[in-house]
């Protein structure tokens, strides 16, 4: 019985190979980070390694989903530019070896090919991937949390998001538990984890159901250039939340909301005219709607991501589980 009702879920082929690209990709990047060891190599605030990865990890999703699916544009953050430039040689040679460990039979020229399949400029019309290989650049370089994002954009509509996380505890409760999760979502089909090892095993996630938002958990940006600090602050005073936002890097935030270890995730405009980028958001926005959380812009409005490449009608982020929204939007208003 199981077996039918699974053959029949809408988007049952695009999420496995949205979860196996990803997978991928989470693998390459773990495996650059494990290298990025010592303190003097980020002391240099040597870029390199996040640019190998972030290389790497589209070349691997975009050729990965274009065996699947050759008709299927994407929206990605990387081009080769700067790569195909004589003096990026040595870096170009980096990323082609990195790539060869997880798809050997990838070359020179498909690794290029591949990474330029992202030049899709998005829009309200037909099917479109959108990918941002390394979510969380700063958090990667740091050692700490990064994601893998994957979203599938359909109409204007966001139906398909897939998170890899690497550095993200499976269960966020106890402290010895398995590193590595995956989360993932399809429209009207519910939110899900697995551990990156065992995609098999995945269980459903949800949202908390305070309603109280003093009971409130915040989560946000670690860097200060990303989110205004000093607001969700002045937003947690206005709500009586008393506990202090534990900051992260990347969309793993989503997860945090999504899972219920955090119920808002704020993130507040720094400066006028920032547009966000829908591959910073897509894939985290449709796990947390099936997880039973809400989401809008600062000013309550919904997001767009019919637009183009970017969110260009909203300002910031509310995401929350759905009891407090109201009252986090509102609070949101307030201050602004
Ligand atoms: P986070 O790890 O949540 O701080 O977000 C990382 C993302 O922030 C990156 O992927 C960037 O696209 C994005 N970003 C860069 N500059 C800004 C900015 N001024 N405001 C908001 N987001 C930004
Ligand atoms: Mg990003």
């Amino acid at each position: 019985m199981n077996w039918i009702l699974e053959n029949h879920m809408e988007f049952e082929h695009e999420l496995k190979i949205a979860k196996e690209a990803v997978k991928r990709a989470s693998q390459l990047c773990a495996s650059v980070q494990s290298r990025i060891s010592s303190v003097a190599q980020l002391d240099k605030v040597d870029k390199s390694p996040v640019t190998v990865a972030d290389y790497g990890a589209q070349a691997l999703v975009l050729r990965h989903l274009a065996k699947a699916f050759p008709k299927d544009p994407a929206v990605g953050e990387e081009d080769t530019g700067e790569l195909r430039q004589a003096e990026n040689a040595a870096l170009l040679s980096t990323i082609i070896n990195e790539v060869q460990k997880i798809d050997p039979s990838m070359d020179r020229e498909s690794i290029l090919a591949s990474i330029d399949r992202g030049g899709h400029s998005g829009g309200p019309k037909g099917r479109f991937w959108t990918l941002d290989p390394i979510d969380g650049t700063k958090g990667f370089l740091r050692g700490q949390q990064y994601a893998v994002a994957l979203a599938l954009i359909i109409d204007g509509e966001v139906v398909l998001g897939v998170l890899g996380c690497p550095n993200l505890p499976l269960d966020s409760d106890t402290s010895n538990s398995e590193t590595g999760s995956l989360l993932y979502a399809v429209k009207g089909q519910g939110a899900f984890q697995a551990p990156l090892s065992d995609l098999a095993a995945a269980s459903p996630v949800s949202c908390d159901r305070i309603s109280d938002p003093s009971l409130a958990v915040f989560c946000e940006s670690v860097e200060s250039g990303h989110t205004a600090h000093g607001r969700s602050a002045k937003i947690a005073e206005l709500l009586g939340s008393r506990s202090r936002p534990f900051r992260m890097d990347s969309q793993c935030k989503y997860a945090a909301v999504s899972r219920g270890q955090a119920s808002i995730y704020l993130r507040l405009p720094t400066r006028p005219g920032y547009e966000e980028k829908i591959w910073d958001h897509a894939a985290g926005f449709i796990i947390l709607l099936e997880a039973g959380g809400k989401i809008s812009d600062t000013i309550g409005q919904p997001l767009d991501f019919s637009l183009g490449r970017t969110l260009k009608q909203n300002k910031g982020i509310v995401a929350t589980s759905s009891g407090v929204f109201d009252s986090v939007v509102q609070a949101t208003k307030e201050t602004a």
